[in-house]
C-alpha cells in the first residue's frame, strides 16, 4: 500500500473554491464539457462549452421572465389574477380585458425571473443541472466531483493516514465529504474508483 501517505497536507479550502469549473456531459453529444462561472453576480460570461461538438450554451439564455398582473378591475372591483411564464425577455406591459366586466386595461406587471434547467438525474452541475463527468456508484452511494482538481484533492485526502484539521476558521471542502468516502474501510475501493475516473 505504498499508495498511502502518512499526513494530509492539502490546502484549507472550502468546496465553493472548486465550484468555478465543472466537467459534465454535453447536452448535446453526451461527451465531456465544461461550464465555467466567474462566481460573481455577474453571470454574462458564464457558459458551457463541449469539446468534442464545440455546442455552447450561455447562462443567461437560460433566464426567463414571468410577468405577474394582480390587482382589482377598476371597474367592477373584481380581482385579476393573469401570470404569462416562459417570455425571454420582461414584458413591460399587458393589455388585458376584465373577465368579469370585459373592461380592457393595459397593465405593468411584475417580472420574476427564473432559470431553465435540464431535467436531469443523478450528480449535476448547479449552473444548467448537467451530469458530472466524474460520478461513479460505490456500493450504492454516488461519488462525484466537480472537475479534475477537485478529485485530486479528494484523492489525496483519501490517501492519507492522518487527517489533522487544516484549519479552525472555517470547514474545508475535505471535512464536508460524506462519511462513506472518509471511512477508513472504503478507502482502497475509493481510490481505485477515483483512478478510474482520472483515467476517463
Ligand atoms: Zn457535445
Ligand atoms: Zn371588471
Amino acid at each position: 500500500m505504498d499508495d498511502i501517505i502518512l499526513r494530509y497536507s492539502g490546502p484549507a479550502t472550502v468546496r465553493r473554491s472548486y465550484m468555478n469549473e465543472f466537467l459534465v456531459h454535453c447536452p448535446k453529444c453526451g461527451h465531456l464539457a465544461t461550464v465555467t462561472t466567474s462566481q460573481s453576480y455577474d453571470t454574462s460570461k458564464d457558459k458551457l462549452i463541449c469539446q468534442t461538438c464545440n455546442h455552447v450554451e450561455k447562462r443567461n439564455d437560460h433566464t426567463r421572465y414571468k410577468a405577474v398582473v394582480k390587482r382589482n378591475c377598476d371597474n367592477c372591483g373584481q380581482s385579476i389574477d393573469v401570470t404569462i411564464p416562459n417570455n425571454k425577455e420582461k414584458v413591460e406591459e399587458l393589455t388585458l380585458p376584465c373577465a368579469n366586466c370585459g373592461q380592457v386595461r393595459t397593465y405593468k406587471p411584475r417580472n420574476d425571473a427564473y432559470r431553465l434547467i435540464y431535467n436531469s438525474i443523478g450528480a449535476c452541475d448547479p449552473i444548467f443541472h448537467l451530469p458530472l463527468w466524474f460520478q461513479i456508484d460505490i456500493k450504492g452511494d454516488t461519488f462525484w466531483a466537480y472537475n479534475r482538481l477537485h478529485l485530486v484533492e479528494i484523492r489525496s485526502y483519501v490517501t492519507a493516514k492522518l487527517r489533522e484539521r487544516q484549519t479552525t476558521t472555517h470547514t474545508t471542502m475535505v471535512e464536508c465529504l460524506p462519511n462513506f468516502i472518509k471511512a477508513a474501510k472504503n478507502r482502497m475501493i475509493i481510490i481505485k474508483a477515483i483512478d478510474k475516473l482520472l483515467k476517463k
